[in-house]
């Protein structure tokens, strides 16, 4: 069961095979068994989710089911989840029980999906290891001294060791992609918008974007199916017809055109990651696919501007954590100043309190044109980039990482070098273009090596039909950590 696709579970929910109560109850156990060891999940809640499988049995047995239907799925606790604890990886909402449901997991519960628990995750989004995280470190199933990657580090945890049967995460610099790499599982980064981020937890919210996380190409295009849709309380939610992102995952794919961009196979990439990457690149050629050169001059400047800008995002949106209204409130204080300070100084963890500083920075009357306003001039540049590279090529491909999963602690002392996990993945951030990552290999620490393909504005739909592809002329990502 733990290695079925979601389209085999769906069927056997529908055939009665098992029953979703069943099912979830497996996963519960194997959860039981193996998440101390992990750190996969927050938060587990056995009776909200087996009542939820019993409805979704009722639903069954009386033919409405969806694909979803009886699945059990993780969510990133960065979704508000009504009744459900939504900490955000932070102490400042250890105790802050959403009232509401993020438009994504009203998604998943209409198709009669399970809510099997909350992953952890680097608190806020911030962070490429899930160590910023309040609720400890989560480990990578493939080495536990090894991180998993973040900020979606409990979501690919939990998949790669087959914890749920797939999973959501956001991607805000690569925190879907970046983790799915490491752990060895695919993920998507939808175009920015066709998630709505309502009740999804701000962390700079014109980069933010949710997404699938799970086992396959196939599976994602199920999962996102069921995730994207518009939704008026998001007011950069896309008001686009609804679209199968599973109808062109079979065809073929003779004449894709793909771009490699030079500045993605330069200095920096680990030649581990290079040669699984160029593996998969031949890989394409002999299923018809041609290549390209093409260059992202650009590209090199998107760390410093995401660096600039997020924070500055950061700064604004994390405001409302003050102490007052929810969340975290210091037992002890002087004054109303004095309590707010309180409160923020003990409720965010290190990381958290650097990029507000940083943003309150930047975003100040002095300072605002110097930075905030040069690194939105440059972000342009970088997403013209993209379309000046689209005039060439169908999709882009390239490396997630430019490493393996690194060691726990290992950049923990050293913020620059943790900033650059994501070298090859924040453009795609700053331009809203879809992103995702497949397992392609392994490196020399035999550890999981995932390829990036990059696609243009809404061509989702041909990106997995690319993964898929590759997916069932190999079996990178059928591979299973040994738990
Ligand atoms: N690692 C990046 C950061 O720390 C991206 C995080 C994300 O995508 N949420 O900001």
């Amino acid at each position: 069961m733990f290695e079925s696709s979601l389209k085999q579970l769906g069927d056997a929910l529908r055939a009665k095979k098992i029953s979703s109560v069943e099912l979830t109850q497996l996963y519960l156990d194997r959860i039981a068994a193996h998440n101390p060891a992990l750190n996969a999940y927050i938060t587990l809640n056995p009776e909200m989710s087996l009542a939820q499988a019993r409805a979704a049995d009722a639903r069954l047995a009386a033919g409405s089911a969806d694909a979803l239907t009886g699945i059990p799925v993780a969510q990133k606790d960065i979704f508000c989840a009504k009744g459900w604890l939504t900490t955000c990886g932070s102490k400042m909402l250890h105790n802050f029980v959403s009232p509401y449901d993020a438009h994504v997991i009203s998604q998943f519960n209409n198709a009669g999906a399970i809510n099997l628990g909350k992953t952890n995750m680097d608190e806020f989004a911030m962070g490429s290891s899930n160590e910023t995280s309040y609720y400890g470190a989560v480990k990578n199933p493939w080495d536990k001294a090894r991180v998993p990657g973040g900020s979606s580090g409990g979501t690919a945890s939990a998949v790669a060791a087959r914890l749920c049967a797939a999973a959501t995460g956001t991607d805000t610099g690569g925190s879907i992609r970046q983790p799915a790499a490491l752990c060895g599982i695919s993920g998507l980064k939808p175009t920015y918008g066709v998630c709505s981020r309502y009740g999804m937890i701000a962390f700079a919210s014109s980069l933010d974007q949710a997404g699938p996380m799970g086992r396959s190409a196939e599976d994602l295009a199920l999962l996102l199916n069921t995730m994207a849709g518009f939704d008026e309380r998001d007011s950069t939610s896309l008001q686009r017809d609804k679209e199968d992102y599973a109808r062109d995952l079979n065809k073929p794919l003779n004449g894709l055109r793909i771009g490699l961009p030079k500045e993605f196979f330069a200095e920096g990439l680990g030649s581990d990651v290079a040669r699984a990457v160029e593996a998969a690149i031949a890989e394409y050629k002999k299923l018809g696919a041609t290549v390209v050169d093409i260059s992202l001059p650009n590209t090199r400047l998107s760390i410093p501007v995401y660096y600039v800008l997020a924070p500055a995002e950061a700064s604004s949106n994390l405001s409302r954590f003050d102490g007052v209204r929810y969340g975290y409130r210091a037992p002890d204080y002087s004054d109303l100043a004095d309590m707010y300070e309180q409160s923020r100084s003990q409720g965010f963890g290190a990381e958290v309190k650097r990029r507000i500083m940083i943003g309150t920075y930047v975003l100040s009357h002095g300072y605002y044109d110097a930075y905030y306003i040069q690194a939105q001039k440059i972000r342009r540049l970088i997403a013209q980039d993209f379309v000046e590279a689209y005039k060439h090529c169908d999709v882009i491909m390239g490396p997630t990482s430019p490493s393996t999963a690194f060691k726990l602690g290992e950049k923990g002392d050293d913020p620059v070098q943790m900033y650059l996990s994501d070298i090859y993945t924040i453009a795609v951030n700053l331009a809203g273009l879809p992103g995702m990552s497949i397992p392609c290999g392994f490196g020399d620490n035999d550890m999981p090596v995932g390829l990036q393909i990059i696609g243009n504005y809404f061509d989702e739909a041909r990106m997995l039909n690319v993964a898929h592809q590759y997916q069932l002329a190999t079996d990178w990502h059928n591979r299973a950590p040994q738990l």
